[in-house]
């Protein structure tokens, strides 16, 4: 699943080619990828020049400018001839555009052979086309006013960029204190962090040397320094080496990420831990697969509520009534 990283490594990518180009239509090609319609994406971005790219957690932010008079045309209207935009109510201000690559959302200007329609394709002037090739279909796609940007961010309660200002070890402290969540469970919580996923929490954590299952707020003043410089290192080193290609990630121009070479824990369950050997253990904390090192990451300092279960330690309660338990005959 892409993470701050990935998006990142996309950011990049289209900053090199995507600014300045014209955003001749927005075509879906499946409806669920958008709250809105065709028609009102299009009345916030057709007819607009890109002006820039921008990243928040793991949404990308494309800037598009007002619409362009179409030159020496008659009508003087829109550029190309586009549509009305009823949704816009005739707004041809600025907008951007966000995307949500979510779990296998991938932007590529030139799609795989054989590859099903883009979800939604940007008709880009000169001729280029960006397609939205997403498998599992959770990826989203909005267009809005700039000034309704804060309100998009603050109604999903975006917590502060890693490499932001906000971000400083003051901050995770307080954001730490007397949550008796797993550690691994507050890394995800994009509330509190935006932008780490999955993989980077579990790299974060092996570098941090703590256990994912230690509680938030049990972390001491020195393991929380640890762990903010964990969270900047492991995300930088996942941006320069472009992301992590596990499942399906790709850049824009179809070049895969090389992070998941150098992975500590992440999916090496049985694999020895890279600085001490010891055999990497797996478990599963809110629902999500984690994995550690058992002598790298010990169990000191308070663990969350249950994690002797998610350990394995205890077996697990026994129902109250068998499967096949029926009421005895009074
Ligand atoms: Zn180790």
């Amino acid at each position: 699943m892409p993470e701050l990283p990935e998006v990142e490594t996309v950011r990049r990518r289209l900053l090199t080619c995507l600014p300045g180009l014209l955003l001749r239509e927005v075509v879906v090609n499946d409806w669920t990828v958008s709250v809105q319609t065709e028609q009102e994406l299009n009345g916030y971005l057709a007819g607009r020049r890109v002006t820039g790219l921008r990243r928040r957690g793991k949404y990308l932010l494309v800037d598009v400018g007002a619409v362009e008079e179409q030159a020496g045309g008659a009508s003087g209207g829109p550029a190309g001839g586009l549509p009305p935009a009823p949704g816009a109510a005739g707004y041809a201000g600025p907008s951007v555009a966000v995307v949500h690559l979510r779990m296998t959302g991938q932007l590529v200007f030139r799609p795989e052979p054989g590859e099903r329609p883009p979800r939604f394709l940007w008709d880009l002037e000169p001729a280029t086309r960006l397609h939205f090739q997403d498998v599992r279909r959770f990826g989203r796609l909005w267009a809005f006013e700039p000034a309704a940007e804060d309100e998009f961010f603050g109604s999903r309660g975006m917590g502060p960029e890693p490499f932001g200002p906000e971000f400083t070890v003051a901050y995770l402290r307080g954001a730490l204190r007397d949550r008796r969540a797993p550690l691994k469970s507050f890394l995800l919580d994009q509330r509190r962090i935006a932008g780490v996923g999955n993989i980077y929490a579990d790299e974060a954590l092996f570098r941090a040397r703590l256990h994912p299952l230690r509680a938030a707020g049990s972390v001491g003043p020195r393991e929380a320094q640890r762990l903010h410089a964990a969270v900047l290192e492991t995300l930088q080193a996942g941006i320069d080496h472009e992301g992590s290609s596990i499942e399906s990630f790709i850049d824009p121009a179809g070049q895969r990420g090389s992070f998941q070479e150098i992975l500590s824990v992440y999916q090496r369950t049985g694999e020895p831990c890279r600085l001490c050997g010891t055999t990497i253990e797996r478990t599963v904390v809110g629902g999500r697969g984690t994995h550690y090192c058992p002598r790298c990451q010990p169990r000191r300092g308070g663990m969350a509520p249950g994690s002797r279960r998610r350990l394995g330690e205890i077996a697990p309660p026994r129902s109250a009534k068998p499967a096949d338990w029926e009421a005895p005959d009074r």
